[in-house]
């Protein structure tokens, strides 16, 4: 099931709108002429904000959608099941209304019709009529929801989802990095990478620059001698797979443990024993023989 995001996690009013019980249908929208940037899921949340302000500012009484969709498959919560919607005159009592984060032609990536998906199945459990869908213009002179969605309208073909991922710093912060991300803009997910390959021994490969959140060939370097230090025979790697993950946690443990072995142990000093101390000054007599 995908997650559902509640208002307060959006960061949206929990009471948009009248109360109210839309259960005979699902209609969808997108978000017209643009297209939509897919980035980090915290973006996602930042636009649906957007949005909602937006229709304040036009005097409504906010975001009209009970449901948006994103591109991480999460679904985030705009009215909810038990509000009048503000989606298309004429059904915003009846139908929820569910915004997919897509504009112009933009198709929506597997994830986020899986999560539609899943989305319909939620609502029928709670008395939904999901057997009803609708684009938004069959309620009203509009382009919405766009071609791509209206053509799954109609054939009824949501896809058997997936589960490709716009955004390597989404989901996991680390998979799917790859060389050349975080330039020019530095990214917190590199900086990640970064620190770990410097965990592991192999910070010397990210001079000069060092952790600067941006993958360039010194990263790539770092994260090769990372993995053929536990046993790969990789010549080359660029990016973070899962088995790039994977080794790069087994280099920083085996390191940490090289480490522990390396390390002296001082005994504690019983020499005074119990209650005792050193005293408060001490006088070396005799000549200090330094070893050289
Ligand atoms: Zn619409
Ligand atoms: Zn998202």
């Amino acid at each position: 099931m995908a997650t559902i995001e509640s208002a307060a996690t959006v960061g949206i009013p929990t009471t948009i709108g009248s109360p109210g019980s839309p259960r005979q249908g699902i209609t969808v929208h997108y978000v017209g002429a643009s297209q939509v940037p897919h980035g980090a899921h915290t973006q996602c949340r930042s636009q649906v904000r957007g949005w909602h302000s937006y229709h304040l500012g036009l005097g409504w009484a906010g975001l009209g959608y009970h449901y948006v969709v994103c591109p991480h498959g999460i679904v985030l919560t705009g009215r909810g099941l038990n509000r009048i919607g503000s989606h298309s005159p004429g059904v915003n009592a009846t139908r929820i209304g569910v915004l997919f984060m897509v504009g112009g032609n933009q198709q929506p990536p597997a994830n986020m019709l899986r999560a539609f998906l899943e989305l319909r199945t939620w609502l029928a459990a709670r008395g939904v009529n999901s057997s009803s869908i609708t684009g938004h213009q069959a309620h009203i002179a509009t382009s919405c929801p766009g071609t791509p969605l209206m053509s799954r309208v109609r054939s009824g073909d949501w896809g058997t989802g997936g589960t490709s991922n716009p955004s390597p710093e989404g989901d996991f912060p680390l998979l799917g990095l790859k060389e050349g991300d975080g330039i020019p803009t530095p990214s917190e997910g590199v900086k990640a990478v970064q620190r770990l390959i410097v965990a592991a021994g192999f910070g010397s490969e990210l001079e000069p620059f060092g952790v600067d959140g941006q993958w360039g060939a010194g990263t790539s370097a770092g994260l090769l001698a990372a993995r053929r230090y536990v046993g790969s025979n990789l010549t080359s790697v660029k990016s973070m797979t899962g088995e790039s993950y994977a080794q790069l946690i087994r280099a920083c443990a085996r390191r940490e443990a090289e480490r522990a072995a390396n390390r002296i142990e001082v005994p504690e000093c019983t020499c005074f024993g119990d209650g005792g101390g050193l005293p408060a000054t001490a006088t070396i007599s005799g000549t200090v023989h330094l070893k050289p």
